[in-house]
């Protein structure tokens, strides 16, 4: 599982500075999809070969006690029960405030890991800009600025050092089993997550894996169907209660990210009886920035007028346009209607997601794409694209090799990406396209 950073601090400290200069580089990979809607809240990151997770805790007002600002300290606290280290960060340039001290005063109730970090420091003195803040009692504080980049790279492998260190070892995680392909279940509460889960492994001898762990233990469930081994990575908290699956903790957006990375393919349930929301688009948009293959299951179909289902129809078109490359099934979760189709879908999806092909296959289809349509002119150079292999899988990524590639537009790259798609039957899995220029 990926480690959590949770940045915490008053505002206009730089936490969204900070967040902002970890997330980019995820960002570049899915560009920007019409229609994608992105949690400004919640991204991942990448240092080196090393990903995580970052959140960024907007406003923190531990002392509201209603509206607005309690509902954001609350979602601050989760976050933070949630993380396995917590980034305080304070202004060197305005020096201590007694803002500062109150989160402290929180921050060590919870016992979490907190790693406290003086932002704004660029061209100041150690001394002079950590001075002040001795004095909350956490030791030498890092320096960074995030405006600039100083001390990020070196405070970020810390932080995942010591959440890697934190970690339960393998061992007493129990041993691994491989039990299929991995399917993690994910959605907004109430949208029939539980429901579904009970459907397809209700019936089934289930053996639960509660791993240990502090307050992110996880649940692998193996389960059969119609032959084939699958595992359901817990989504959200859910728990098998006496015999059937529920809901014990209120909606986590950490645990969704993490099972979401933890899975071969997701299973995004939608509900049609409510309009797709903010927070379906933000799931969404978490599963195509993880890679992992995809299916789109619209549940409560049952009980749904023709009328009423069109415009199901047409809301998911305007807003999860972005999501085309899944299939998607209308289900009835309490019913078992749908469910078949469903896991076809699901095999499909983890047979396209983990395709083995080969660079001579490749390099024809890529032959192909430039025979239908060149690659533009970027003022005088021509981008000169020579072979294709590939250079992953779940998903699949397809490195492009060649000459001045840096000007191939994105337009041009999507393009390929439907090229080969639509090749090798690609069907449920994000491709991914890389482009590799050589001297
Ligand atoms: P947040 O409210 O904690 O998310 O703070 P923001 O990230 O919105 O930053 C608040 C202000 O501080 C903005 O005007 C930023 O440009 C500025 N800021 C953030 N990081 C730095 C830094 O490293 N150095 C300087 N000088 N300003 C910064
Ligand atoms: P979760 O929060 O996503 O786990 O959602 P639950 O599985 O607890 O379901 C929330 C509510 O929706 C419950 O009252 C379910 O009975 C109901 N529900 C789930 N699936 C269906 C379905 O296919 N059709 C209808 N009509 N109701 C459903």
């Amino acid at each position: 599982m990926k480690p959590v950073i949770a940045l915490v601090g008053r505002p206009n400290v730089g936490k969204s500075t900070l967040f902002n200069r970890l997330t980019r580089s995820r960002d570049a990979l899915v560009a920007d999809l019409p229609g994608l809607t992105r949690d400004r809240h919640y991204g991942e990151g990448r240092i080196g070969e090393r990903p995580f997770l970052v959140i960024d805790t907007g406003g923190f007002e531990p002392v509201a006690k209603e509206g607005i600002m309690f509902e954001m300290a609350l979602q601050t606290r989760q976050a933070v029960a949630e993380a396995d280290v917590v980034v305080f960060i304070v202004d060197g340039r305005q020096g201590m405030t007694p803002h500062d001290k109150t989160i402290t005063d929180y921050l060590r109730k919870t016992g979490r890991k907190v790693m406290l970090v003086v932002n704004k420091s660029e061209g100041m003195k150690y001394t002079s800009v950590t001075a002040d803040f001795y004095e909350l009692g956490m030791g030498d504080p890092y320096v960074i600025s995030a405006a600039h980049g100083d001390g990020v790279n070196d405070l970020v492998v810390e932080a995942l050092d010591f959440a890697f260190a934190s970690r339960p070892d393998a061992e007493q995680m129990g041993e691994h089993v491989d039990h299929g392909v991995k399917i993690a279940i994910v959605g907004r509460p109430n949208v029939g997550k539980s429901t579904l889960i009970n459907t397809l492994v209700g019936e089934q001898r289930v053996i639960a894996f509660d791993m240990p762990g502090t307050t992110r233990d996880s649940i692998e469930v193996p389960f059969e169907r119609e032959g084939k081994q699958y595992t359901l990575i817990d989504t959200a908290g859910i728990r098998r209660r006496g015999k059937v699956f529920e809901a014990i903790e209120k909606f986590s957006v950490v645990k969704t990210m993490q099972s979401i990375s933890d899975a071969n393919v997701v299973v995004l349930l939608l509900d049609a009886q409510q309009d797709i929301s903010e927070q379906d688009a933000h799931i969404a948009g978490f599963i195509l920035e993880s890679g992992r293959a995809l299916v789109v299951a619209v549940n409560k179909w049952d009980g749904l007028q023709s009328d009423d289902r069109d415009e199901v129809k047409i809301d998911l078109d305007r807003k999860l346009d972005f999501l085309s490359f899944a299939k998607t099934h209308f289900i009835s979760a309490l019913k078992g209607t749908g469910i078949s189709q469903l896991m076809k879908s699901v095999d499909a999806a983890y047979a396209a997601a983990t395709a083995n092909l080969s660079t001579p296959r490749l390099t024809r289809a890529l032959q192909e794409a430039i025979e239908k349509q060149e690659p533009k002119r970027k003022g005088s150079t021509r981008p000169k694209m020579r072979y294709a292999h590939q250079g992953g899988q779940n998903p699949p990524i397809i490195v492009i090799h060649g000459n001045a590639l840096e000007a191939v537009s994105e337009p041009y790259k999507r393009y390929l990406e439907r090229h080969f798609r639509d090749t090798f039957n690609l069907v449920g899995t994000p491709v991914r396209i890389e482009l590799k220029s050589g001297k």
